[in-house]
C-alpha cells in the first residue's frame, strides 16, 4: 500500500478536531488496510498514532531534530542553516519540511512513490542500527525515503521520525475506530489493550478473529498492563461496610512499579509502563532473591528512606530519571521495595479474588528485610473498624502516606479507576496545636493518655479547641509525650483530665470538615499526633484563619 494513502488519512485527521469523526475516518482506513492487506493492520495502527514502537518498548529510532535537519537539507539541497531557519519560522519540523520540499522543482525528488511497507522498514533499520559509522547508516535510511518523498509526505515523515505527528489521535479514539471498523464491542477492544498496551495486535486480532480472539488475550510478562487505580474513600466506615470487609493497606508514597520475570530477564516498569530496569538496578537484584525463578509479574510501591524514615518521592523520580552515576546513588539512599498484588504466576491470576491473589503472593515471596517486603496489611469487618484507624495512625507516624482499602473480592481490573481499590491520604499540610486535655487509654495503656484535644489560637490569641487526635506514635514517644504532659494536669475526671497549654503537637489528618458545634466551627478527620515539636511555644501554634484558608482551599480542588 502506498505511503501516500496513509498521508490522505493524515490529512484528513488534521482537518477536522472533532473526535467522533476522526474515529469514523480512522475507521474506514483500517476497515481498507484490513480488507486489502490485513498483514499491514498492527503497523498501520502504530502509524496512526505516530508511533513507531509500542509505549513500553525500549527501542528507538535515535535520530534527533538536528540529524533529521541535516537529512532534510542533503534532500533539498539547501543548507543545514536554511533548514534551521525555516524552523524557526515554521516552529514545526514538518511544515519546515513540507515548504522547503514545495519550494524546490527538482524533478528527482518524489521520483519513485513509496509504499507503507518501506516506511516501515527503513524505520526499523534505523532502530536496530548499531556500532560504527551507525549514525551515517541511518542516514542513509532516511535519505532513502526523503529523496522520494512529496512535500506532504515529507511533512508527516519527518514528524513521525520525530515522533510528534500531531494529527489529535489518542488511544482512545484508535481503540473506538478498531471497534467500529471490526464490530468489536468497545469494552472488548478496550479490556485487551489494557491487557497487552499493543495497539497494533489488537487491530490485527480484531480483524483476524473477531471478538472471540480478543477476549481471548490476555497478558504476558514482558510486556506491561496498565495498573489498576484508586479512587479516594468517602471514610473507613462507609468503605469497608460498603465491600463487606476490607483489606486495608499502609499506603507508600513511592513509585508504583510491576515487576516482570520471563525467562532469565527480570524488568521493572512505570504506571506510565516506561521500562527503568537500567535506573533501578538493585531492585531486579532483590527480586532475583527473593522470587521464585518463575514467569511472573507482581506490582508494589518502592520507597526510599534515610535513617529507617521514608523520604520525599522526589527523590525516586530522581532515580528512576537517571541514566549516569546509577551506581554511586544505590549506595547513598536505601530503596525498599512493598510487594501487594501478583498478575501473574505460572499463568494469569488477575482474574482471581485479591484474598488469592494476597496468598499467591505470600506464598511465592521470601521477604529480605529492608529491601524487598509485602505490604504492611489488616483484614478488618465493620465489626472492628479501629484496626483500620490503627493503621492509618501508623501509617502517619512512620512517614507513610495513609492507608488503602481494598475489596478481597475484587479481580485486578487494569486500568479502571472503580471503587473496589480506595485510598485514604493524610492531607499534605499538617497543624500546629496545642495539648488543651486528654484522655486516658484503657486496658493495658491505662496509665498512659490515649487522646489529646487539640486547641488553635484565633487573632487575639484565645485558645479554641479543634479535635481529639490519637496519638499513632510509637511507646517510647508516646512515654516521652505522657511525662511532658503529666506535670501540667490541672484537673482529673474519670479518664479524662484538663492540661495546662505548653505542649506543641504537630498534627496530620485527612481533612477538614466544618462542625457547628466545635468551638472554631470546624472539626478534623482522623487527627494523629506526628510528633512534638518542642521547637514550638504556645504564640507559634496555628491559627483559626489558616484553618478556614485550608478549608476554602480544599472546598475549590
Ligand atoms: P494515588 O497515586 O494518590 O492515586 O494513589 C494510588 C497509588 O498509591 C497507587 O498507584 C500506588 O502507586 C500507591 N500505593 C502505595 N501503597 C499502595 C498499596 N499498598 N496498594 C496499592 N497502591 C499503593
Amino acid at each position: 500500500m502506498l505511503y501516500h494513502e496513509l498521508v490522505r488519512v493524515y490529512q484528513d485527521l488534521d482537518s477536522t478536531t472533532k473526535r467522533l469523526e476522526k474515529t469514523a475516518i480512522l475507521a474506514d482506513f483500517l476497515g481498507k488496510v484490513g480488507d486489502e492487506e490485513p498483514e499491514l493492520l498492527s503497523v498501520v495502527t502504530l502509524l496512526c498514532m505516530g508511533r513507531i514502537f509500542p509505549t513500553w518498548s525500549e527501542e528507538e529510532l535515535g535520530i534527533g531534530a538536528k540529524l533529521l535537519m541535516k537529512a532534510i537539507s542533503m534532500a533539498v539541497g539547501v543548507s543545514p542553516e536554511d533548514v534551521e531557519n525555516q524552523m524557526r519560522e515554521t516552529g514545526d519540523v514538518g511544515l519546515a519540511a513540507e515548504e522547503l520540499y514545495q519550494k524546490k522543482s527538482q524533478v528527482t525528488l518524489f521520483s519513485r512513490p513509496i509504499t507503507i511497507e518501506k516506511v516501515y522498514q527503513n524505520l526499523m533499520k534505523m532502530a536496530t542500527i548499531s556500532g560504527n559509522r551507525a549514525q551515517f547508516k541511518k542516514i542513509d535510511f532516511l535519505m532513502e525515503l526523503l529523496s522520494s518523498a512529496s512535500p506532504t509526505e515529507a511533512k508527516y515523515l519527518t514528524r513521525t521520525v520525530l515522533e510528534e505527528l500531531r494529527v489529535g489521535v489518542g488511544e482512545g479514539t484508535i481503540r473506538d475506530a478498531i471497534s467500529q471498523a471490526f464490530k468489536i464491542p468497545q469494552e472488548v477492544t478496550e479490556r485487551a489493550h489494557m491487557l497487552t498496551n499493543d495497539m497494533g495486535l489488537v487491530a490485527e486480532v480484531a480483524r483476524m478473529q473477531g471478538e472471540e480472539g480478543l477476549r481471548k488475550l490476555t497478558l504476558k510478562p514482558g510486556k506491561p498492563v496498565k495498573p489498576m487505580l484508586a479512587q479516594l474513600s468517602p471514610g473507613i466506615k462507609t468503605s469497608v461496610e460498603e465491600m463487606g470487609w476490607a483489606i486495608c493497606e499502609t499506603k507508600y508514597d513511592g513509585i508504583r512499579v510491576q515487576i516482570h520475570r520471563h525467562g532469565e530477564k527480570i524488568d521493572v516498569f512505570t504506571r506510565r509502563l516506561e521500562n527503568v530496569s537500567e535506573a533501578l538496578p538493585e531492585i531486579a537484584d532483590y527480586v532475583e532473591k527473593s522470587l521464585p525463578h518463575e514467569d511472573f509479574i507482581v506490582e508494589g510501591e518502592i520507597i526510599a528512606s534515610r535513617d529507617g524514615k521514608p523520604i520525599s518521592f522526589q527523590y525516586m523520580l530522581q532515580r528512576v530519571r537517571r541514566k549516569y552515576d546509577v551506581e554511586q546513588m544505590i549506595s547513598k539512599v536505601p530503596l525498599t521495595l512493598y510487594l501487594f498484588d501478583v498478575l501473574y504466576y505460572k499463568r494469569p491470576v488477575l482474574d482471581e479474588p485479591l484474598k488469592k491473589r494476597r496468598k499467591i503472593l505470600e506464598s511465592i515471596v521470601k521477604p529480605y528485610p529492608g529491601k524487598l517486603e509485602l505490604s504492611r496489611q489488616v483484614k478488618v469487618t465493620p465489626e472492628e473498624i479501629e484496626m483500620a484507624t490503627d493503621l492509618f495512625e501508623a501509617s502517619i507516624t512512620g512517614g507513610h502516606e495513609g492507608i488503602m482499602i481494598k475489596d478481597p473480592h475484587a479481580p485486578y481490573m487494569p486500568g479502571i479507576r472503580g471503587k473496589k481499590m480506595l485510598k485514604l491520604k493524610a492531607e499534605p499540610e499538617t497543624l500546629d496545636l496545642v495539648v488543651v486535655g486528654g484522655t486516658y487509654g484503657k486496658g493495658k495503656r491505662a496509665h498512659l493518655i490515649g487522646s489529646y484535644l487539640m486547641a488553635l489560637q484565633d487573632e487575639n490569641g484565645q485558645l479554641l479547641t479543634l479535635a481529639y487526635a490519637a496519638t499513632g506514635l510509637d511507646d517510647q514517644t508516646l512515654l516521652e509525650l505522657s511525662e511532658m504532659v503529666e506535670p501540667l494536669i490541672i484537673s482529673k475526671k474519670g479518664r479524662e483530665v484538663k492540661i495546662e497549654p505548653s505542649v506543641v503537637l504537630e498534627i496530620a489528618f485527612s481533612e477538614i470538615v466544618e462542625s457547628p458545634e466545635s468551638e472554631t466551627g470546624y472539626s478534623l478527620r482522623f487527627p494523629v499526633v506526628k510528633r512534638i515539636r518542642s521547637d514550638r511555644g504556645l504564640d507559634e501554634i496555628d491559627t483559626l484563619e489558616r484553618i478556614q484558608s485550608i478549608f476554602k482551599n480544599s472546598q475549590k480542588s
